[in-house]
């Protein structure tokens, strides 16, 4: 560590997972409790790494908000950015998982404690600090987070930061189609690197053709990267002056939760120093094949946090 500082912005919840696969949420015989939400789970696989993160959200004053701060904490997570509320309780998921190792989520919030995070209850000082802030769109949903999101990225865009959204789309979340993609689009211009899942880049477009002409639909003057993931198929990506493709690696996967979130982070812990690595092709395909690893390896185990891996496990399956 010693590097530059990476400020991870939104929502951490606990994730509900049953312990079988390929069953419903009613037929679960028990669930597992993981630690989740994107923001954190990008703030840890920074930390995993030995990089410098910190997270910046609203937890509930109870177990589950005392046991998730303590999980940033452990994993050496910076916790200055991140208060309780009074009243409302923790988010949670439960979390379906389908055979095939992909997963389905059921939420509550009701409101939970990250929805009710102010602009007033935000660590500018922290925020300031950061050289990359790094957002999703859960907290865009609804007030008061929504303009807590909003200050928040432009106190760390005036200071100098890089900014890098994950919009991390879950639709059921949002109370319509057309207002996921209103809210995602307002702030899509102020983003210096964006990521966007397969999914993420056909609810965005409205074009189910996964090809470099709907990707650059997305594409906007100031962005200095965008990447299209597409999980075991690898990533596509974007600059102003070269794109291509970066295959993923093979592994057994057994749960794809925190793959993108693992991928995200290792490429933030990599540009967090040295931001030419954007400009030079041979460079930014060396972080893509890292973070690419990140991802891989993170689908190896179950859970997001518990799977995020060491620098030594991501070498170690690059060099084989
Ligand atoms: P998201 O979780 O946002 O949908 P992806 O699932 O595409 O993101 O994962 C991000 C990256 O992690 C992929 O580009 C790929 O490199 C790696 N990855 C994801 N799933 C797998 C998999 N099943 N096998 C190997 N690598 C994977």
């Amino acid at each position: 560590s010693g590097g530059g500082l990476i400020v991870s912005f939104g929502e951490m919840l606990i994730d509900f997972v049953p312990t079988e696969s390929g069953v419903s949420l009613s037929e679960a015989p028990g669930f597992l409790k993981a630690p989740g939400g994107a923001p954190a789970n990008v703030a840890i696989a920074v930390t995993r790494l030995g990089g410098d993160s910190a997270f910046v959200g609203k937890l509930g004053d109870d177990e589950f908000g005392h046991m998730l701060a303590g999980i940033l904490k452990e994993n050496g997570v910076c916790g200055d950015g991140i208060c309780f509320d009074k009243g409302a309780r923790t988010a949670l998921a439960f979390v379906t998982l389908r055979a095939d190792g992909e997963r389905e989520f059921m939420f509550y919030r009701n409101p939970s404690a990250d929805m009710l995070l102010t602009p007033e209850e935000l660590n500018l000082d922290l925020i300031r600090s950061a050289k990359v802030f790094h957002y999703g769109s859960i907290s865009l949903i609804v007030e008061p987070c929504r303009s807590a999101h909003l200050k928040a990225m432009e106190v760390a865009k005036d200071a100098g930061a890089l900014l890098s959204y994950d919009p991390n789309l879950r639709p059921p979340l949002w109370p319509s189609a057309e207002e996921a993609k209103e809210q995602i689009m307002s702030i899509w211009e102020k983003a210096d690197v964006i990521k966007v899942s397969d999914v993420e880049l056909e609810f965005l477009t409205g074009s189910d053709k996964i090809d470099d002409e709907t990707a650059m639909t997305l594409w906007h003057p100031n962005l200095k990267l965008l990447l299209v993931t597409l999980g075991e198929k690898g990533c596509r990506y974007y600059t102003k002056n070269f794109r291509g493709a970066v295959d993923a690696f093979h592994v057994k996967t057994v749960d794809t939760t925190g793959a993108g979130d693992s991928f995200v982070g290792a490429l933030l812990c990599k540009i967090v120093d040295d931001q030419a690595i954007l400009e030079e092709e041979p460079r930014l395909r060396e972080v893509l094949r890292f973070a690419s690893a990140c991802g891989a390896i993170t689908t190896t185990k179950k859970g997001a946090i518990p799977a995020l891996p060491t620098e030594a496990e991501v070498l170690s399956l690059i060099h084989g």
